[in-house]
């Protein structure tokens, strides 16, 4: 499947210094925030800098050094909010049936509480 970019989405706009974060980590391709509508004590959003849609398209296209910064950047953010311990959840929404809202990956991190069951019955 080919993707495409859209670069006026949220996060976009993140990155590109238009709209404010609460930003948790940046390294050289990849950014980390907090979400505006927390779902648990942490929530934290994780999203390369590059380009791309969801996680199939970044599997896809991305250099050997952003998939490397991104994974990095997933796990260090776990350590500075201090939940690898305690455990999280991560969350990568993708397309229709996944529900993602903004189409560029992002990750999102999730922990400070008993998060339940992966899933609602439907
Ligand atoms: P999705 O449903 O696409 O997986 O999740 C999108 C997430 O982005 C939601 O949790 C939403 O609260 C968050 N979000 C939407 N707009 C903004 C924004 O302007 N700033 C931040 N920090 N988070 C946002």
């Amino acid at each position: 499947m080919a993707y495409a970019y859209d670069d006026q989405n949220i996060f976009a706009k993140i990155l590109r210094g238009e709209v404010p974060n609460d930003t948790v980590l940046e390294t050289d391709h990849s950014l980390a925030f907090r979400d505006i509508q927390p779902q648990a004590p942490t929530h934290v959003l994780v999203i390369p800098k590059g380009p791309y849609v969801c996680y199939d398209h970044f599997a896809q296209e991305a250099s050997d050094a952003e998939l490397l910064d991104y994974t990095r950047a997933v796990g260090e953010v776990c350590r500075m909010e201090g939940v690898a311990e305690g455990g999280f959840r991560m969350i990568a929404n993708a397309g229709r049936d996944g529900v993602q809202e903004v189409p560029h990956l992002h990750v999102h991190i999730l922990a400070g509480r008993n998060l339940g069951r992966m899933l609602q019955p439907a």
